[in-house]
C-alpha cells in the first residue's frame, strides 16, 4: 500500500515544519492530493493516524483537499478534465497534451 510511504514522507516534512515555528502539537492539518496520485482517503486517513502517535501530531485532525488531474492541449489549446486516466484532449483526440494539475501531492497549511 503506497499510501504508508506517502505518509511517512508527508508527516516527516510536517515535523520538519513545526519545528520551524516551534509549534507544540499541530490541530488540523490540510493535504492537496492530486488525482492522479491515485490515493484512498481512508487509507491515508488510518496511515496518518498511525505514523501520527506519539508526534505532536497526535490526534491532528486530518483534511484531504483533492485536486481534479487536468490537461492543456497543444493541438487545440483547450484545458480539460482528465478523466479515467485517458490521456487524449476530449475535443480534438490528440495526445499532445500537458499536465497541469494533478499530481500534487503537499501540505497545504496546518494549524497548531
Ligand atoms: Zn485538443
Amino acid at each position: 500500500m503506497h499510501e504508508a510511504a506517502l505518509t511517512q514522507s508527508l508527516i516527516k516534512v510536517l515535523l520538519t515544519q513545526a519545528d520551524r515555528v516551534k509549534a507544540n502539537s499541530i490541530s488540523r492539518v490540510t493535504v492537496k492530493v492530486g488525482q492522479l496520485k491515485a490515493v484512498e482517503p481512508q487509507s491515508l486517513s488510518f496511515c496518518f493516524e498511525m505514523f501520527a502517535k506519539d508526534t505532536l501530531i497526535e490526534g491532528a485532525q486530518l483534511v484531504i483537499d483533492h485536486v481534479p488531474a487536468r490537461a492543456t492541449c497543444h493541438g487545440c489549446r483547450r484545458s480539460f478534465d482528465i478523466s479515467r486516466f485517458c490521456f487524449r484532449c476530449d475535443a480534438c483526440q490528440s495526445r499532445n497534451i500537458e499536465l497541469i494539475q494533478g499530481e500534487e501531492l503537499f501540505i497545504e497549511s496546518f494549524e497548531t
